[in-house]
């Protein structure tokens, strides 16, 4: 058979990830803790099922406004689709086209150089400082767009707005993506810079912040001309950007603005908390900027130390990468899930030292 080969050794992101057994304490895939707002219970409940028999409106016209109005731009600058990682596969299928790679941070989110290998596009890792900071000088080079996450993932670490301004002055020719997928937690959106620059696609999704990893859905903002190619690349596939009911979903997350605050808050000071408990321990992080810590503790394996939690019930994300291998990312759950992984990891170190 003719088989496309670029497609067989993909291996999905969350393979294996998701335990079916509700005792575990899942911090392995940065999803949010808490439920999302009650407001989407009340809409839930109160939803006309005659709706679900006519496909839904082709524009998500009520969902785009409302992201226009919350970002301070215009609804054509807003493009939708079923989970950032949809949008993030579009924006790589419709921006980068060159025969120049296109550049990224050697250690970011896996999918990246997924969609690169699947549509064919070369691609350039940019490493890291030794602490994992990133330098934008190294991304004044040629290229066909960047793509990185702010913060990155699994770093946790947040570059400034000044710091993606300068990206996006040296990079005029091409699309910078700035995926903010963590950004609620901590970090300054580039938001403002779209005024300034059309060169800029900002990639945000439900998933983290607004607990709705469930619903997949995503967005992009940028200058209208991109936000129009994204849509013909999308409109080609399936010209229903999103099911109704996930734009109902999102419509009643957005509206309730306290409770989304409220959440984000308490997820940030029960980072804060873990931190300073973790460098108790003397593990060694990074500072975080999002919903998840990025942590190493000096003499143990990440191998070991992941599986040393997992008997104990709780699942975190380690690496293959050989940079990274003995680091592991572990999402903010509950303050109470924490000071659980707080007591496994004193008693793991007790054991092992
Ligand atoms: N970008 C980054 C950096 C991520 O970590 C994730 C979640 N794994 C995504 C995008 C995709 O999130 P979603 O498809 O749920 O919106």
């Amino acid at each position: 058979m003719n088989w496309r080969n670029n497609l067989r050794h993909v291996t999905p992101y969350v393979s294996g990830e998701q335990p079916r057994f509700s005792e575990m304490i899942k911090l392995n895939t940065n999803e949010n803790p808490y439920a999302p707002s009650e407001k989407i219970k009340t809409l839930l409940n109160s939803f006309d099922l005659e709706l679900l028999k006519r496909y839904p409106n082709a524009d998500a016209d009520d969902l785009r406004s409302a992201l226009a109005r919350y970002h301070e731009v215009k609804r054509e600058q807003v493009f939708l689709g079923n989970g950032s990682d949809e949008v993030l596969a579009l924006s790589f299928l419709s921006f980068f086209n060159s025969k120049s790679p296109i550049l990224m941070p050697e250690i970011t989110y896996s999918f990246y150089p997924v969609y690169c290998q699947l549509f064919g596009i070369p691609f350039k890792k940019i490493p890291l400082k030794m602490n994992f900071e990133l330098d934008v000088t190294d991304y004044f080079e040629k290229n066909g767009g960047i793509v990185l996450p702010n913060p990155n993932a699994p770093t946790a670490i947040a570059l400034s707005p000044e710091k993606i301004e300068q990206l996006l002055k040296e990079n005029q020719e091409g699309i910078v993506i700035i995926d903010e997928a963590y950004i609620d937690f901590g970090g300054t959106s580039v938001c403002p810079l779209l005024e300034k620059y059309d060169n800029l696609v900002i990639v945000r999704t439900f998933s983290k912040s607004r607990a709705l990893a469930g619903i997949r859905l995503g967005y992009a903002l940028g200058h209208p001309e991109a936000i129009a190619r994204l849509y013909d690349v999308k409109n080609s596939f399936n010209s229903y950007p999103i099911d109704r009911l996930t734009q109902e979903i999102g419509l009643a997350s957005l509206n309730d603005e306290n409770y989304f605050k409220k959440q984000v808050e308490k997820i940030i000071k029960t980072r804060e908390n873990f931190q300073s408990a973790l460098q108790s321990l003397k593990f060694e992080t990074t500072p975080s900027q999002a919903n998840f810590v990025f942590v190493r503790y000096p003499n143990l394996s990440g191998e070991t130390l992941a599986q040393q939690l997992r008997d104990r019930k709780i699942i975190v994300r380690r690496f293959e990468d050989h940079l990274i291998k003995d680091w592991l990312r572990i999402t903010i759950g509950t303050e109470k899930e924490m000071e659980e992984v707080i007591l496994s990891l004193k008693e793991i170190l007790e054991q092992e030292n």
